[in-house]
């Protein structure tokens, strides 16, 4: 395989059909590529052998994009349009990365938006743009250097980009700390419905697939939290429909926060913690009852050093737990706990009032011990 999931990284991939091309003498790029399904997060893909380098010189050579738009293409806009005006002040500066014909940055212009930026691979949509209040980049999304901007949209580019995840990055730090992404790509759960002719939604260009869930997710893990979200359709003529997906991200305000290396700061900070009530026991060698025998405890036995402190007995509320085993001891019923001057060490994660509570109630002298801020 060429590529993993570029959205959960998974490699244990699905082949659904190997598709096969018969491209121009002058394409450089790969005949066929296997339809691949990753089972852990939904997303489609072509995994194809070319590189993000081919598919760089294969847009910038043969762009097919500068021609005038569509009608449909005209309703795909009005509607991207319609939804970001509702969200971005004119005064805010906007890049469309992967602009085409320009037509989405025309209607943002006619509107009385004036910081306009397009990026495009293509030296004719570049040169074929010509306006006061827009301007134009040739280059491609992992360009460096191109600048910031407040909001960025990419309308039906995303499909097309083999390095997802640099293509993501690159996003990250062109926005604003406070800035917007709008991306829209075709939306796959849809392609049944609105099937025309057969493949149609495979071809050499459009190597990703996404739905709403898949696309978010990508969002999601690559430090983007989603704004809002949706899918929708527009008429392309002859009654037929034409399938998106779309999302509407910030860009996480904790720069450069993974999910990975959330959790992973969240495991560290875990380990960090130190249970200096369990070292006491452990030094004193002290007769204790433990009250609880749930997750907690069960943890701290290869957290802490509960296993060599001096356990006379455990409790536990819970009836299903009194009479079962637990590190060789029967786990008794509080009710059977003597009142005297065996410590009770608690260990409950939310229940520790509450246990204090049953201590006083029960009337039992012994001293009580818990860990700090449960
Ligand atoms: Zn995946």
């Amino acid at each position: 395989m060429y590529r993993k999931c570029e959205v959960c990284k998974n490699d244990d991939v699905e082949v659904l059909y190997n598709l096969k091309f018969k491209l121009m003498e002058h394409i450089k790029l790969p005949d066929n590529y296997d339809i691949v399904f990753c089972p852990v997060c939904g997303f489609v893909y072509a995994d194809t052998k070319a590189t993000q380098d081919d598919y760089d010189i294969f847009y910038r050579d043969n762009n097919i994009y500068e021609n005038d738009p569509s009608q449909s293409d005209i309703a795909k806009y009005d509607m991207i349009f319609n939804e970001l005006s509702k969200h971005w002040d004119k005064e805010d500066s906007i890049l469309e990365i992967g602009f085409a014909s320009g037509s989405l940055l025309k209607m943002f212009e006619k509107n009385g938006y004036t910081k306009l930026f397009g990026l495009d691979p293509s030296k004719e949509c570049v040169d074929k743009l010509n306006s006061v209040s827009i301007t134009t980049i040739q280059g491609n999304i992992l360009s460096k250097n191109v600048g910031k901007f407040k909001n960025i949209v990419l309308s039906h580019v995303l499909e097309h980009i083999l390095d997802v995840e640099g293509a993501l990055n690159s996003i990250y730090s062109m926005l604003e700390e406070d800035g917007t992404v709008y991306i829209e790509v075709p939306d796959m759960m849809q392609y049944i419905e609105n099937n025309t002719l057969p493949f149609n939604f495979f071809d050499i260009e459009h190597i990703n697939h996404y739905n709403q869930s898949s696309l978010s997710t990508l969002m999601f893990v690559h430090s983007f939290d989603v704004l809002s979200s949706g899918t929708k359709k527009w008429d392309i003529g002859d009654n037929k429909f034409y399938p998106a997906t779309w999302v509407l991200c910030k860009k996480r305000n904790n720069p450069k926060l993974k999910v990975r290396d959330y959790i992973k700061t969240y495991v560290d900070t875990c380990l960090e913690r130190k249970y200096p009530e369990i070292e006491d026991l452990v030094k004193s060698q002290e007769e204790i009852i433990v009250w609880g025998t749930g997750s907690l405890t069960q943890r701290l036995y290869s957290m802490a050093n509960l296993s060599e402190c001096n356990i006379l007995n455990y409790v536990d509320n819970s009836k299903i737990k009194i009479g079962t085993s637990f590190n060789n001891r029967v786990v008794l019923n509080p009710n059977d706990i003597a009142s005297g001057d065996i410590p009770i060490l608690i260990l409950s994660v939310y229940g520790t009032g509450e246990i204090i509570e049953q201590i006083k109630e029960m009337g039992l002298s012994n001293p009580v011990i818990s860990l700090r801020c449960i």
